[in-house]
């Protein structure tokens, strides 16, 4: 069988040495030595200046949204995975949804200025597959318009723009660190922001409001528990130093799906210009849904599943004001995300695309 993705885990040998070292302390959560490492770590690796890891992404979009003091309305994008909107409605915002870019599948910048009102207060953006938003333009709305903004980054570890971490954009990027994410702590996230006072809001509100553990007693403002365990961090420092290593293999990979696919109608969404990719996805884009449909039961039937990804496009959500979004609606029921992770194998790659193929 394979799936559209699979869980790199350490060798148990390797995760064994932090075990070891935790059961000599007992302490396994709480701001804990190996939560302190990997944030070094990271830090470093994604060449950014704050960096606070959470115990998931989703916590960490609702904990930049309390951190922002974010009310009334968000502009968001409709194509991404679910917790984009969640989130923002979780924390009582309204998302107001403007359609994407065809080309990139990120939001479109041109849409933003005419979604805006008077209670428009952050615009929350997605680097969709790691495929790097116009964050000038962003930027430059932002300013205009007085307005704060957050990436959705959890596509885009590791991923540069002109030369930098794409991270440093907008006020607050969020990273996913789950079991299916290019880098992963099983579950886990980060926040990375490069202002010194929401780095510290950032930190109080993962842990109860709590100041730290000398005062347990002091509480710095409200908080939730967002914190990561010390086994989740072991994790991610297990499979940080193997990153550059399983980027490559991805990016064999990828090329080997581009060779095969590269007649097909498939027209995917190309790296921006002055942009690195993460090769975290292999999204494909069909003709029609029912052309997608067909391909999906033929993989299905041969033990293959790839995952529509996303679907569906999320202002058709019941719990949100629908708004029109055409390009969104049209391309989530077309897309399908062929499997794509480190230890699948290239003649497997070589199997999927004559699949596809035999049935277009
Ligand atoms: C995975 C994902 C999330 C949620 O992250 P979790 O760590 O699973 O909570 C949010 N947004 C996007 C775009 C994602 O792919």
């Amino acid at each position: 069988m394979i799936n559209v993705t699979k869980t790199y885990l350490p060798s148990l040998d390797e995760y064994n040495k932090h075990l070891k070292e935790l059961w000599k302390t007992s302490y396994v959560t709480n701001d804990g030595p190996l939560v302190r490492k990997l944030e070094e770590k990271l830090k470093k690796y994604l060449g950014v200046k704050n960096l606070s890891v959470v115990s998931n992404g989703t916590l960490g979009l609702q904990i930049a949204i309390k951190v922002l003091n974010l009310r009334g309305e968000i502009i968001t994008t409709p194509f991404s995975y679910v917790a984009t909107t969640s989130s923002i409605v979780w924390e009582n915002c309204k998302p107001v949804f403007v359609d994407i870019n065809s080309k990139t599948l990120c939001i479109d910048v041109n849409k933003i200025e005419a979604a805006i009102t008077g209670k428009t207060s952050a615009i929350l953006a997605v680097h969709v597959y790691g495929n790097v938003c116009d964050v000038e333009k962003i930027d430059k709305i932002a300013k205009k318009y007085n307005l704060k903004v957050i990436y959705d980054a959890a596509h885009a570890f590791g991923v540069n723009y002109k030369g930098r971490s794409v991270l440093n954009y907008g006020d607050i990027s969020v990273l996913s660190f789950h079991a299916t994410k290019v880098f992963h702590t099983i579950e886990g996230g980060a926040l990375v922001t490069s202002d010194g006072d929401s780095a510290k809001r950032i930190w109080f509100h993962r842990n109860f409001g709590h100041e730290g553990s000398a005062r347990p007693d002091k509480f710095l403002g409200l908080g939730i528990n967002a914190k990561m365990s010390e086994l989740h961090a072991a994790t991610g420092l297990c499979i940080l130093p193997k990153m550059k290593n399983m980027i490559r293999k991805r990016k064999k990979l990828t090329e080997r799906y581009d060779q095969l696919l590269s007649g097909c109608a498939s027209k995917m969404p190309k790296t921006v210009q002055g942009a690195t990719s993460n090769y975290g996805y292999y999204p494909v884009l069909f003709e029609s849904e029912a052309q997608l449909l067909k391909i999906v039961k033929y993989l299905n039937a041969n033990s293959i599943f790839p995952r529509r990804y996303f679907y569906p496009s999320l202002n058709t959500l019941s719990y949100v004001k629908y708004n029109s979004c055409p390009i969104s609606e049209d391309i989530s029921r077309k897309v399908l995300c062929l499997p794509l992770y480190y230890e699948l194998r290239i003649e497997d790659v070589g199997l999927i695309a004559k699949l596809i193929l035999a049935k277009l």
